[in-house]
């Protein structure tokens, strides 16, 4: 699949469901309205999307959401899609969650090929991450690691910096990751979705100044590893660890975009920062026959956009309504 600007998508990543067990201040707001069940993709329904794309040449798969592992019967689509790990259609199937359901998810998930995770933690500061999750415990995160650690699966840790909220905790951040033999990647926050009570440009943190966070702490080497994704990498001289920033304010990465995104109702977005989108639902329920889904990816592909238009502002709209839930980031 080739899009019109020459990008081949190879990646595709799945939010299963809009629901969450957290309510992340810049995610979601507190009284979200979640999508009635019938609305989404069934969880065959998801399989035969996802495989239809493995077929067209998608080569990573990330199922994401809302929290991935609170949708029920979720093993089921995992242990599915495993079946083109062992064909080796597909290079790498993983997930990217908050960690609180790892503990008994981490050896399934890894009996099922899964390799690798992310996990979103903002904080190591137990009071803290119950603010910026509104309830959450980071007991049962850390319990998720260490059954991730156990299972051998690799983890990398997502911390979106939060201005006055986590930015005096980037070096502390940084040396637990490399205790712990975590990867680290930084996240700019992005204007999605209306928060209720809070303004964006209160939260912002150009990922500029975190970086000069580190600068007084550690040496940094640029790095050139392109994943054909938005993360840019330094290697820390001290330590050896890689760290990543995931920019989109601040640099723009959208000229090397290898992805498209899915939604739990199957809906297509071929760009996390705009709006245009294809239904694949009415395909799939359409026909017994993947064809008319098939059409309808080429003709979303052919659709891809240059890129997004992200500008954070006091009082700015965000740029687009769909919360990140919807998408999965
Ligand atoms: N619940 C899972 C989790 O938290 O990892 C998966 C879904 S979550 C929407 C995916 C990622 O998006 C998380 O790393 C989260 O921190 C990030 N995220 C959510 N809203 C964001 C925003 N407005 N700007 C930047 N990153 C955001
Ligand atoms: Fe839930 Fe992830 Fe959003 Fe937090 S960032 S509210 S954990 S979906």
């Amino acid at each position: 699949m080739i899009d019109p600007f020459g990008r081949s998508v190879s990646y595709l990543r799945v939010s299963v469901t809009d629901r969450c067990d957290l309510r992340c201040h810049y995610c979601m707001s507190e009284d979200m309205t979640f999508l009635p069940k019938k609305d989404l993709l069934s969880l065959e329904e998801l399989d035969r999307v996802c495989s239809t794309f493995v077929r067209l040449g998608v080569k990573k798969l990330r199922l994401t959401g809302g929290e991935p592992l609170v949708r029920k019967g979720i093993m089921t689509l995992i242990e599915g899609l495993g079946r083109h790990l062992e064909t080796g259609a597909l290079e790498e199937l993983t997930l990217t969650t908050n960690g609180t359901q790892l503990d008994r998810f981490a050896e399934p998930l890894f009996a099922a090929g899964v390799r690798r995770v992310n996990v979103s933690l903002d904080t190591l500061v137990p009071d803290k991450f119950r603010a910026i999750t509104r309830w959450g415990r980071i007991e049962q995160v850390f319990q998720g690691l260490e059954a991730a650690k156990r299972a051998g699966l690799a983890v990398k840790i997502n911390m979106v910096a939060l201005k006055g909220t986590n930015d005096a905790e980037i070096p502390a951040m940084v040396q637990w990751c490399g205790e712990q033999g975590f990867d680290l990647t930084f996240i700019e926050v992005m204007p999605m979705g209306d928060l209720g009570e809070q303004d964006r440009a209160d939260q912002y943190m150009p990922l500029t100044e975190v970086r000069a966070r580190l600068a007084q702490h550690y040496r940094l080497q640029e790095l050139d590893d392109q994943t054909g994704g938005p993360a840019r990498y330094v290697r820390l001289a001290e330590t050896g660890q890689r760290v990543g920033f995931i920019t989109p304010l601040t640099h723009n990465f959208c000229e090397s975009c290898n992805r498209v995104r899915l939604t739990c109702t199957g809906t297509l977005y071929m760009c996390l920062g705009q709006d245009d989108a294809t239904d694949l639902r009415a395909p799939v329920r359409a026909s017994q026959s993947d064809q008319p889904l098939e059409e309808a990816i080429h003709a979303a592909i052919a659709r891809k956009p240059k890129g997004h238009d992200f500008m954070i502002g006091r009082g700015l709209a965000p740029a687009v309504q769909r919360h990140m839930s919807v998408t999965g980031g």
